[in-house]
């Protein structure tokens, strides 16, 4: 069932059950499919990274926190590094 959150500016239509669906399909997040150090450390501290209201967002999507799409380190000036 689609559903429409507003948040700010933007309008979101989603449907969270078959977000969820979607993620219970995924094996894991890109973190631990990358493996490099760098990833690996995301996904120990992947738990406590995220503030709570965007926890709850990603819930109220439906989407697994755990299961991101995609990891990369940034530079103190912006750039993306390297690795990761
Ligand atoms: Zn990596």
């Amino acid at each position: 069932m689609m559903e429409q959150l507003q948040l700010g500016d933007q309008k979101i239509l989603y449907d969270r059950e078959r977000t969820q669906r979607a993620y219970a399909g995924m094996t894991s997040g890109d973190a631990e499919e990358c493996g490099c150090s760098h990833c690996r450390n995301f996904a120990a501290q992947r738990s406590t990274a995220y503030p709570e209201t965007f926890r709850r967002v990603l819930d109220q999507l439906g989407i697994d926190p755990a299961k991101e799409g995609e990891v990369y380190g940034c530079t103190a000036d912006g750039s993306i590094s390297a690795e990761g």
